[in-house]
């Protein structure tokens, strides 16, 4: 049988204790992309070189990262209550939680 402990306080679950699924995804945000012919007709060749050389360096898993890095946890119930409160860290946002966005993408 997997044993399962809190990842925030590190109490290691009894078999019928409530498990509660974290699952974060930080992602870059990107405005739709709006193709128009002449985008089709101009000679993008410049800025892929410049794409390549800025990149130059970089590790796949970086990049990657930079656009999309996702993290899952598990919470006891003391430790969801906690974490609800603050699910941005404690003192690192201005806004009150009703007035943070809360997007479905
Ligand atoms: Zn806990």
């Amino acid at each position: 049988m997997i044993k399962y402990v809190c990842d925030m306080c590190g109490r290691e679950f009894d078999e019928d204790d409530l498990i509660y699924d974290v699952k974060i995804e930080v992602k870059a945000k990107y405005k739709e992309l709006e193709i128009s012919l002449n985008d089709l007709l101009v000679d993008h060749m410049d800025e892929i070189k410049e794409l390549i050389e800025k990149t130059k360096g970089l590790t796949a898993e970086k990049l990657q990262d930079d656009v999309y890095k996702s993290y899952s946890f598990h919470l006891c119930y003391e430790c969801r209550q906690r974490y609800i409160k603050h699910p941005l860290g404690r003192g690192r946002s201005n806004l009150p939680i009703d007035k943070r966005y809360f997007g479905k993408n």
